[in-house]
């Protein structure tokens, strides 16, 4: 899909939801001061389409949020709104769309706060982005960080023309601050495992959101999605296939394992978060593993040494 075929298929359901309101709200599809085929006057504001990319996901690229909060500029033309026009789950059309200006993007983005030191901005390949929930919800997420915490937190409203208007602030709309619904997103992940003790039990929720590097998303391809373990593979909406990646000996203090394919394994979340609690063993013969992706003995060793052992003590 192009940006202009993107942007005019954004601007009938704008147009559209224009006409259904009593809103007094000023739209020019064509501006004469762009030739930016994703360009559109909203409220005398300039504003952008961001068209999906794959599917209904939508590109965010940390390099938009650097610097001040001054106003981003495109193409040296300063501007004002972000549109996400998110397309449905199969064929060309875009379905649904999210008005976001500059400001509330950015806090979209920078409240997620990646536990454990992991930061987003540690990783070039983090892809945010604004995803569908339900006709008229979105969150936005980052990377492939597990789809049931987000749905529980940066929940955008979608079809939101009326933030243009001022009905809205954009802040509150429908963008909820991470604090409150990412602890109860821990607490009901935690609920779920059997683990009790609460110390324990807060360092291996957190870890729970993994920073994917890329060499964790091949490895999921290369399995494409199929757990090593159980075999199982979970399937999201349409045809989207959903894996954790694990590193066995894991990231960051006190493991300090190393990111290599040897040290990845391709999970389903009920064998992810077993590993992660230690309340699993790794042997070689359990694994489903393929000639050009074997782990490595070390990082079995670690585990059921350090994870699953210590662990239990
Ligand atoms: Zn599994």
């Amino acid at each position: 899909m192009t940006v202009s075929e993107a942007t005019r298929q954004v601007l009938e359901l704008i147009e559209a939801d224009i006409s259904a309101s009593s809103l007094d709200i000023d739209l020019d599809p064509n501006p004469s001061s762009t030739d930016d085929p994703g360009k559109f006057l909203l409220e005398g504001e300039l504003a952008r389409v961001v068209q999906p990319f794959n599917g209904f996901h939508a590109n965010i690229n940390l390099d938009w949020f650097e610097g001040s909060d001054e106003r981003p500029e495109i193409q040296r033309e300063p501007f004002y709104w972000y549109v996400f026009a998110l397309r449905g789950q199969s064929g060309e059309e875009v379905e649904t769309y999210h008005v976001c200006d500059f400001l509330s993007l950015k806090s979209h983005v920078l409240d997620f706060e990646a536990p454990e030191g992991n930061d987003h901005r540690d990783h070039h390949d983090w892809r945010g982005e604004i995803q569908k929930l339900d006709s008229d919800t979105g969150y936005f997420r980052w990377g492939d960080e597990p789809t049931d915490e987000q749905r529980l937190g940066r929940q955008v409203q979608l079809r939101n023309i009326e933030v243009a208007a001022g009905d809205v602030s954009p802040t509150t709309s429908g963008h909820r601050t991470p604090s409150d619904n990412e602890e109860s997103a821990r607490e009901r992940a935690s609920d779920t495992g059997e683990i009790q003790n609460e110390n324990r039990r807060r360092k291996v929720t957190t870890s729970r959101v993994v920073r994917d590097t890329s060499l964790a998303r091949d490895v999921k391809e290369h399995h494409n999605h199929e757990c090593q373990l159980c075999g199982n593979t979970l399937h999201l909406s349409g045809d989207e296939r959903y894996a954790e990646a694990h590193h066995v000996k894991p990231l960051g203090s006190p493991h300090d394992g190393p990111d290599v394919i040897k040290n990845i394994l391709c999970l389903c979340p009920n064998c992810h978060v077993r590993l992660d609690y230690g309340t699993r063993e790794l042997s070689r013969s359990d694994l489903r593993e393929t000639d050009r992706h074997r782990i490595d003995d070390k990082y079995i060793q670690h585990h059921n040494q350090k994870i699953v052992e210590e662990g239990a003590e």
